[in-house]
């Protein structure tokens, strides 16, 4: 490491003594290159992007209408790893689920934050917009919204309550919930976003958002739902660890089954990788042990726009998708072992459905954020 890029031994201490060693440490900064697009040659930069993330803009993080699922990914783990140390060494002004103060002191910590403004501010949760549905404090959660966001330099909405308003805004959504693009739009605000959707967000993607912005100054690439490509940019289903099963037609279709002790494709059992985007195959939760299929759960595509209820009834198999190398066949949980022999077609066409022709549903709306 040169001396510029030199991480310092109280920084290491610090990881050390929140049992995160050395080691591991410079293995989380290679595997962050490789997702940034980076040589091995810059994980030392990395290093010490993330060391001095503790001295940059302090971030302010707001709850609003969720479960709180997104703080407690990264807090809860068994035993932290990098991505949760670093999350807990930037400056993180205020965070009402781990702070320990409360009341009248944390407010005061919050109303000094904005008056210094200049912070990232990270949104965990929908934002109600019909009065009495949402309050912090007595104020409704919108003007809490309005009046932090306004001195941000930048918003990162976290898991998808914050992208669209996930759960909560689920049909019939009594309290009108939405997303914090669309809480902006309301309210004409105007500052650069970046949408983290998932549920619960993976503490990994909010660290590799502000590697980028630390290493390089600015946000990452997003797509058109802003969402960094370098994490929403590849298709579940391509890179799943069940896909050979996939491909040669071997499904689990009850759970309990010998199928489902061999680990077969999930496909049957309502599994949406084929139309969800996301890293989740490859960099997983819980310091990289596990994610949904992998734990024998099916993909239920909380990386997608109104996944809630769009995705609606998470134990079915995608309907209505179509395989074009065989006419135009339409394949559902009871027709596609009779197509395993060409399943190989399917598995290109049905990945070609679900990162370019969102939409391909029956009734299916993508949707921006609500
Ligand atoms: Fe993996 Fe689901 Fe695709 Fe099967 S359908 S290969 S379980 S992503």
């Amino acid at each position: 490491m040169g001396k510029k890029d030199e991480v310092s031994n109280q920084f290491l201490e610090t990881l050390e003594f929140r049992g995160v060693k050395r080691r591991d440490f410079l293995k989380y900064c290679g595997a962050t290159a490789a997702i940034l697009g980076l040589t091995e040659l810059h994980i030392p930069k990395i290093a010490a992007a993330l060391e001095s993330a503790s001295k940059r803009p302090p971030v302010v993080w707001l709850n609003f209408a969720s479960d709180t699922g997104c703080t407690e990914s990264f807090a809860k783990a068994t035993y932290p790893g990098p991505a949760e140390v670093i999350l807990d060494v930037i400056s993180l002004d205020y965070n009402e689920t781990l702070q320990v103060a409360a009341g009248k002191q944390v407010e005061e910590v919050l109303e000094e934050s904005r008056k210094k403004g200049g912070y990232i501010l990270i949104i965990e949760g929908g934002i109600p917009t019909k009065k009495g549905f949402g309050q912090i404090g007595g104020r409704e959660m919108l003007d809490v919204f309005k009046e932090m966001a306004g001195p941000a330099v930048a918003i990162l909405a976290v898991g998808s309550c914050a992208t669209d308003g996930g759960v909560p805004a689920g049909n019939p959504n009594p309290a009108q919930i939405i997303g914090t693009g669309a809480a902006m739009k309301k309210l004409g605000i105007e500052k650069p976003l970046v949408n983290l959707d998932l549920c619960p967000v993976n503490p990994e993607y909010l660290v590799g958002v502000v590697v980028n912005y630390l290493l390089l100054g600015k946000l990452p690439e997003l797509d058109s739902l802003g969402r960094p490509v370098m994490y929403y940019g590849q298709n579940i289903h391509d890179n799943c660890e069940r896909r050979a099963h996939f491909d040669a037609g071997r499904f689990v279709e009850k759970f309990g089954s010998k199928e489902e002790g061999l680990q077969y494709c999930l496909y049957k059992m309502g599994c949406k990788g084929p139309m969800s985007n996301s890293l989740c195959p490859k960099v997983q939760y819980n310091d990289r042990t596990s994610w949904c299929i992998k734990a024998g759960g099916p993909c239920i595509g909380c990386s997608e726009r109104n996944w809630v209820d769009k995705f609606a009834g998470f134990y079915q198999p995608l309907p209505g998708v179509k395989i074009p190398g065989l006419g135009g066949v339409e394949v559902g949980a009871d027709t596609l072992g009779a197509v395993a022999a060409v399943a190989t077609v399917a598995g290109v066409a049905i990945h070609a459905l679900g990162t370019k022709a969102a939409g391909r549903f029956k009734g299916h709306d993508d949707g921006g954020d609500k």
